[in-house]
């Protein structure tokens, strides 16, 4: 699979060139927004890995324009901002990811893994889980079939724990989402969220839950298909 590094710092690229060979990605590397947009035009690649602190423009635009295009490449954005209003902006502007730097190349290869894991990648497409669906366009939740009025931030909440299919959503990704709602969310509004979602999921009937991973963030699971797993 090729991945597509758009990143200035020649000592970075040759690190994560060298992290992502090791994990069976090939790489193409380009140092300016410039040259990004302009491979971009042309080549398909399965991941981006985006800088935004680059020469010549913010990666920001470059990643708009790919949006803009209705491409659905995974963008995983990797910069020295962490501030949570540049995370929103990046997650907002279409990014599927982000993270830090410094980061560990460990972390950022299982992230892109975890990308490409999701069958949700295109947009507006409609994800599902055990007899729960999500028409991500329409904002509409289905379950066995019918139609649930869900609002809009438990939508999101069960959004992202679709998109991550099976892994654990960390909690930080939960407080981006809600917090590019609305400005004011407390720090317990993840857990009281997922709360609601959960009695929502199980007065609907669905065959799905949400666990905790204590520390971590929570994952969704299919309960019918772990015990018919078991039996
Ligand atoms: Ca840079």
């Amino acid at each position: 699979m090729r991945v597509l590094l758009v990143e200035d710092n020649v000592e970075l690229v040759s690190l994560l060139k060298r992290g992502l060979a090791q994990s069976g990605f090939d790489t193409d590397s380009v140092g300016t927004a410039t040259d990004a947009a302009h491979v971009l035009s042309t080549m398909r690649y399965a991941a981006i890995v985006l800088d935004l602190g680059l020469p010549d423009d913010d990666g920001l635009t470059v990643l708009r324009e790919i949006r803009r295009r209705g491409d659905s490449t995974p963008v995983l954005v990797l910069t020295a901002r962490d501030g949570v209003s540049d995370r929103v902006t990046g997650l907002r502007e279409g990014a599927d990811d982000y993270m830090a730097k410094p980061f560990a190349m460990e972390e950022l290869i299982a992230r892109l893994h975890a990308l490409l894991r999701r069958p949700g990648n295109l947009l507006g497409k409609r994800l599902s889980c055990g007899n729960v669906e999500l028409d991500t366009e329409g904002r509409q939740v289905l379950v066995n079939g019918a139609l649930r009025a869900f609002p809009a931030r438990e939508t999101a909440v069960l959004e992202i724990l679709l998109r991550r299919s099976g892994n654990v959503a960390p909690k930080r990704l939960f407080e981006d989402h809600l917090f590019g709602l609305s400005g004011d969310v407390g720090s317990n509004a993840v857990e009281v969220y997922v709360h609601r979602l959960r009695k929502m999921l199980s007065d609907s009937g669905a065959s799905v839950k949400i666990h905790t991973v204590r520390g971590v963030g929570y994952i969704l699971a299919d309960e019918k298909a772990a015990s018919e797993t078991a039996r």
